[in-house]
């Protein structure tokens, strides 16, 4: 059976950096399961999965445009140390939540310097080029459960 739309994937899979370091690894773990074709894994990745079949191995490498995206300075912002509550213990490397305009936007402190504060809103993963090592260890038809709330099931599992 082949990688196709609305298949139940299930993979092994390395990631490096172009430093070739380790940022993630389904090594130790359960595979990954994801429903192919709806937008679950960055688009690079299922790109190269498409047409893909049990037991085939990939050595795929991603640019940051099919990725995580290119880092936009539109998303790097300065504040106040005053903009936080009052005993807020701001570190670098915090991660929280923020309204926008246009939605809840994550952000990472990534600069402290007195009373400003830096804050990057850009996927950590951006501007990065990906190298996959993927193994396929399983291509099945989704059921129409798995396809109407858009994941995977576990066998057995039923829930609304
Ligand atoms: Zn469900």
């Amino acid at each position: 059976m082949q990688i196709e739309k609305n298949k139940v994937v299930s993979l092994n899979y390395t990631l490096k950096n172009d430093d070739g370091e380790i940022l993630d690894t389904s090594e130790g773990r359960t595979p990954l399961e994801y429903i192919h074709g709806i937008g679950n894994l960055i688009p690079g990745l299922e790109e190269a999965l498409e047409g893909k079949t049990k037991h085939d191995k990939l050595n795929v490498t991603i640019p940051p445009e099919k990725a995580y995206g290119v880092g936009s300075e539109q998303l790097i912002q300065t504040v106040k140390r005053s903009n936080f509550e009052e005993n807020a213990d701001i570190k670098v490397g915090m991660q929280f939540q923020a309204q926008m305009d246009y939605g809840m936007q994550l952000f990472t402190v990534t600069k402290i310097e007195g009373d400003d504060v830096t804050l990057d809103g850009n996927h950590p993963l951006a501007d990065q080029t990906l190298h996959f090592d993927v193994d396929v260890v399983d291509v099945r038809d989704a059921t129409a459960e798995e396809l109407e709330h858009g994941h995977v099931h576990q066998a057995g599992e039923h829930h609304h």
